[in-house]
């Protein structure tokens, strides 16, 4: 009955009340060094099945982890974790993307420059220097951070895309594309942004932050008819400084126009109000001509502004009127194509006016704004001015508004290629699906790539012209050094400006030849991966190869060989967030398509964004951001990790430490599971075997119970695992630590006081195998306790194989579940009627269980604290059927109010099937609300078809003994703060004459009393 006090050597480390994460992690940390843990992980598994996995390469340009990076990098290994369980042999390199503006923009503030000139004139090769400087100083602090987060990587043989190993793979790349006639020099209006001096792509445009609310001019401007002095054409604008560029305006030829009294010509369903004194179709203004708005200056002077038709002008805004200026904006420059238009470009690099538009020479177009509004005001052109909020394009690194300009990019067709493209992303999984169709919607709607940008560090476009006509492409640095006529051996990197210093050959007329200064996109750069990092086409396997130009010095990474590539090419798996479709989920799946024809990944898992626990989004100057050092300081990295885990793929995930406190809330039950094992175990001297981990011989029901449900939580999870879907594995440990610690242990506590030894084996079972199948997703707490636990098997849960999934048997966990569900109603029942837990009752009645669960009728008995059981028809409640009148209400129509009076007055018969009958009409069950009310007396509880009645009289023996019960809770809660081991015998005096008459020995029992006195409260050790 009681725990024997104990002289065995203690087996199992005692465990403290909660655990401390932080510390706890810092340990394992420490241990997996000294024992090389993951190191014999990967021996254990080499020349195992291959999974390959591709890292997508982080940025190197923040100062420390984030917990948004945080999230990814868990994801990513959990899977490699599970896989490595699973005897998966796997490569492990992490990935730095370490150019373009992301580093640029970083530097430019940190030094200070503001604009591309004052970059030129600190120097490209100091700026050059700068730039690796913050990947250095980044890409390590990323990895202590990694390293922090329990994250398992290669770490030193990170590859990194500022190397030029991975230039000259994109340089192949471009060769490539330019063999098959895809690269031509486009000539367009783009996008633009004014600070950073350079086009954007139209994947860059679809990254999150993009588009900001922003209060703009709206400006409405009238144009004089040239043809027809009293009257003009009014126009809208968002864009002031678009107005000099003016070179046409564009009609809807179906349009039905009017003309107002005030002499302006505008759509005339856009203006309901207005009274219009003639009518006429667009095509019948088409050909006028009209006085543009900057007439006054000489660009605006030299056009002939003419009306013009267009289909696409809009019926739904603005004035159905629309102003064209072909040099500011994409669809006016393709309309110009079309129509022939003259272009106009206002604005420079900078975003700045040129010296042809007189006193506007050298103002930005939102210093012009105010000056264009008043000048217009002035000569009476303006027809009303006010402000217009709508959601606008900003630049995605320095939040510069966007404009368009006319630009020459370098630009990759796709049309081509697109039809394979879509052939082979359907061949690709995608979880979650949808992920999928919008990779499809942008394959097929996406324009040519733009790859070229002016800036400085990024890789430098091996593109020649030649006067000529031809265009050189080199393809690889050997190549270079071939046809360079000087500067080759001054080249520190493939990179500006020392590139810029080495003139070529031109192959056709063998001029001297100059590369152009752009750089390449970006998500080039991480596109190459699975090219470059894996030794695609290279014939030699290469020591360290992969550390040349800017990231030698930094990563030990080699060059494989094309044998290599072919092993582990494509990745069985890749993994990141969402807005990665457009970029390196698209890069390299373009690059790879075009390459050879083939997808680069068989699967994906993306997932949507983070936010804060309210769900905003977080800022730093919003001040709701959190250092992913702070979350591993107070949350733990196993806490993140859980809470990372529990995220659905297709929703936001809302991180904070609210949920971090829910989930240690969870981990502690989990804990104190473990925990009372511990310590019953240390008493009893219980002594598992790793070898016999499965319990045999004489097992009770409850633990043949136990061994199913522990079955079922490792089918379970190795089914999420399998189908990359956390949230189903945190799902399934959820519910398996509420079945353990609220049905197993509750229901077998007085087996482990009495040291039976089926039940400490089966839990033991239990817990074990749970740590192995939460490892990927908890690796410290896991190990901790693992270590703790299992003596003499593997040293390391991660070292544990996979548990081998079997089929559980699922009669015995029917069974169980049903009977907890009536226990769970029993509860509903008690707390409905306002009795405490602890006051016994006399009876319940349950209605509607299947067989099985009256043989659990104890059971239910002591859970519920109820003398008796029974299993019948539940009369102690009414029903009570209420009328549904959405749907009741039109099928009924007059005679509602009758029905409704009668359901009231309990006048109907039940039917099968759910159905009633009232007053002569049949209601079928949709048509109804049906409700179960106790009777006086009774408290009820309803569902799935299951009815508990639980009897709620109170006789003097209930209360007598709902007081005994309050009393001895009373003793323990004293016994645990007094500092009582559970072993200790005490003394003990309790106010309650009447209890100790009636009841001492079960007091003395419960409370581990040698004696029981009157007297005030109070217990004393023996
Ligand atoms: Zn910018
Ligand atoms: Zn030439």
């Amino acid at each position: 009955m009681f725990p024997t006090p104990v002289l065995f050597e203690r087996m199992f480390t005692p465990l403290p009340d909660k655990p401390d994460h932080p510390t706890l992690e810092e340990e394992i940390l420490e241990l997996w060094e000294r024992e090389g843990t993951f190191e014999q992980l990967r021996e254990r598994n080499r020349g195992g099945p291959i999974w390959s996995f591709v890292d997508g390469p982080v940025t190197a340009n923040r100062p420390a982890l984030g917990v948004h990076t945080a999230w990814g990098r868990t994801l990513k290994d959990v899977f490699q974790r599970y896989k490595a369980l699973r005897g998966f042999d796997q490569r492990y390199q992490n990935g730095f993307d370490c150019q373009g503006l992301w580093i640029e923009v970083g530097v430019e503030r940190e030094l200070g420059l503001n604009s591309k000139r004052e970059i030129e004139e600190y120097g490209l090769e100091a700026f050059a220097n700068k730039c690796r400087d913050v990947v250095v100083r980044s890409s390590d602090a990323l990895t202590r951070g990694s390293k922090r987060l329990g994250q398992w990587m290669d770490w030193g043989t990170d590859y990194f895309t500022f190397s030029d190993t991975n230039i000259e793979y994109i340089w192949k790349f471009l060769k490539n594309v330019h063999g098959k006639g895809w690269l031509y020099l486009g000539h367009r209006a783009t996008a633009w942004c004014p600070r950073c001096g350079t086009s954007l792509s139209q994947h860059e445009l679809t990254q999150g932050g993009v588009y900001q609310e922003r209060s703009d001019p709206s400006l409405f401007v009238r144009f004089p008819l040239k043809e027809r002095p009293s009257e003009s054409i009014a126009v809208w604008t968002t864009t002031p400084w678009t107005l000099p560029g003016n070179v046409a305006a564009a009609v809807h030829p179906d349009g039905d126009y009017g003309l107002r009294e005030s002499g302006e010509w505008v759509l005339a369903s856009l203006f309901p109000e207005d009274t219009f004194v003639r009518h006429a179709k667009g095509s019948e203004l088409v050909g006028l001509h009209y006085e543009g708005p900057f007439d006054t200056l000489a660009p605006g002077a030299s056009v002939d502004h003419e009306i013009v038709p267009w289909d696409e002008v809009s019926f739904e805004e603005g004035t159905g009127i629309v102003h064209i200026a072909t040099g500011a904006g994409p669809e006016d420059f393709e309309l110009g194509k079309q129509l022939g238009l003259p272009v106009l470009m206002p604005v420079d690099e900078a975003g700045r006016f040129y010296d042809d538009y007189g006193w506007l020479h050298g103002m930005s177009t939102i210093e012009a704004a105010d000056q264009i509004v008043g000048d217009l005001r002035e000569r009476g052109f303006l027809l009303e001015a006010g402000t217009y909020v709508h959601n606008y394009a900003h630049c995605w690194r320095c939040d510069t508004p966007i404009i368009y300009r006319l630009s020459d990019d370098w630009f990759i067709a796709v049309d081509e290629v697109r039809p394979k493209l879509l052939e082979e992303n359907a061949k690709v999984e995608w979880v979650p699906e949808y992920m999928g169709k919008r990779m499809d919607d942008w394959l097929r709607n996406m324009g040519d790539w733009n790859i070229s940008r002016r800036r400085y560090y990024g890789l430098p476009l091996p593109f020649y012209p030649c006067n000529c006509g031809h265009l050189n492409v080199i393809g690889s640095k050997s190549e270079l050094a071939e046809r360079a006529i000087e500067g080759f051996d001054q080249l520190v990197e493939l990179r500006r400006p020392w590139i810029d210093r080495v003139p070529i050959t031109c192959e056709q007329c063998g001029e001297q030849v100059s590369r152009i200064l752009e750089v390449g996109d970006v998500w080039l750069d991480a596109g190459i991966v699975p090219f470059s990092t894996l030794g695609w086409d290279n014939p030699e396997w290469i020591s360290e190869g992969y550390a040349t130009g800017a990231a030698k010095g930094l990563t030990k990474a080699d060059l494989p060989d094309h044998a290599y590539w072919e092993k582990w090419f494509p990745a069985d798996w890749v993994s990141e967030m969402r807005e990665q479709i457009r970029l390196w989920f698209y890069s390299q799946f373009f690059m790879s398509v075009a390459l050879i024809g083939r997808s680069p990944y068989k699967r994906v898992l993306g997932y949507e964004k983070m936010l804060d626990e309210t769900g905003r989004e977080m800022h730093a100057s919003w001040g709701n951001t959190i250092k992913a050092e702070d979350a591993f300081a107070q949350m733990g990295a196993d806490v993140m990790r859980w809470q990372y885990c529990a995220q659905p793929s297709d929703r936001n995930l809302l991180f904070g430490f609210g949920p971090a406190h829910e989930i240690k809330r969870k981990l502690l039950t989990f804990w104190h599971s473990i925990r009372f094992f511990v310590d019953y175990s240390n008493i009893e001297g219980f002594t598992p075997a790793w070898e016999q981990l499965e319990p045999d011989g004489e097992l009770r029901p409850l633990d043949r119970w136990l061994v199913a449900r522990t079955q079922q939580l490792v089918a379970d999870a190795t089914k999420a695992y399998e189908g990359t879907v956390t949230v189903d594995v945190i799902r399934g440990f959820e519910a398996f630590l509420d079945d353990v610690s609220n049905w197993y242990i509750r229901r077998s506590r007085r087996r482990f006081y009495a040291y039976d030894q089926a039940a400490f084996r089966t839990l033991w079972y239990a817990l074990v195998q749970s740590l192995r199948v939460m490892a990927p997703v908890m690796p410290f707490l896991t190990d901790h306790l693992w270590r703790n636990l299992v003596t003499d098997g593997p040293s390391s849960v991660h070292l544990a194989p996979w548990p081998e999934p079997v089929e559980p048997d699922r009669a015995v966990l029917a069974e169980i579940a049903e009977v907890r569900s009536v226990v769970e109603l029993g509860r509903q029942a008690r707390s409905s009627s306002q009795l405490r837990q602890r006051q016994p009752l006399r009876r319940l009645v349950v209605a509607g269980a299947s067989p099985v669960a009256a043989g659990h009728a104890d059971e239910i008995a002591a859970e519920l604290r109820v003398k008796e059981v029974e299993f019948g028809e539940v009369e102690a409640s009414e029903l009570r059927v209420k009328p549904n009148l959405p749907v009741l209400g039109p099928k009924l129509g007059a005679d509602l109010r009758e029905v409704r009076e009668r359901l009231q007055r309990g006048e109907f018969e039940q039917l099968e099937g759910g159905r009633f009958s009232v007053d002569g009409h049949v209601l079928e069950p949709d048509e109804v609300l049906v409700e179960r009310v106790g009777r006086e007396g009774w408290a009820v509880a309803s569902d799935a078809g299951v009815t508990v009645a639980l009897d709620t009289a109170l006789d003097d023996e209930l209360l007598l003994e709902g007081r005994l019960y309050d009393r001895i809770h009373e003793v323990n809660v004293l016994r645990r703060e007094s500092g009582l081991e559970i072993t200790d015998r005490i003394r003990l005096w309790i106010p309650d004459a009447d209890l100790i008459e009636r009841y001492s020995d079960r007091i003395a029992a419960e409370t581990l009393a040698v004696a029981v006195e009157p007297g005030e409260l109070r217990v004393e050790k023996t």
